[in-house]
């Protein structure tokens, strides 16, 4: 992570893009850009099928990836927020919402749909 956020940071300094956050809202809709054009892969087509495209079009999801990522190490820089540690600090709070033993029976994080999701308790151990 350390070594990717360099890379970005020497790209962004070589081409005099240096901390400049007058276009930070245009990498968020950039983010919703890209998911996009995944999505438009995907869109209205039963799972079956959606298994066959993604195959079919992996290349456009390994570029979706190196985007997104770039995006979000891109902002990271912007605002000098290490994201090995914000990596870290959210996995250690996904480990409290989401209980690998509770979620292994219930399957998935939404408590609508009879999932679990820890979030309270999280949040109260954070303080
Ligand atoms: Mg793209």
């Amino acid at each position: 992570m350390k070594k990717a956020q360099e890379i970005v940071a020497k790209f962004n300094q070589e081409r005099g893009w240096d901390k400049d956050i007058t276009y930070l809202k245009d990498f968020l809709l950039n983010i919703c850009e890209e998911t996009g054009e995944v999505w438009n892969l995907i869109k209205w087509i039963n799972i079956e099928k959606q298994k066959k495209v993604i195959e079919e079009h992996k290349d456009e999801w390994v570029d979706f990836i190196g985007d997104e990522l770039f995006l979000v190490l891109k902002i990271a820089y912007l605002l000098d927020i290490d994201a090995q540690e914000a990596f870290e600090a959210t996995m250690r709070d996904y480990e409290k919402r989401f209980p690998a033993e509770k979620i292994r029976k219930l399957k998935h994080g939404n408590p609508l749909a009879g999932g679990v999701d820890d979030k309270k308790e999280a949040e109260e151990s954070k303080k």
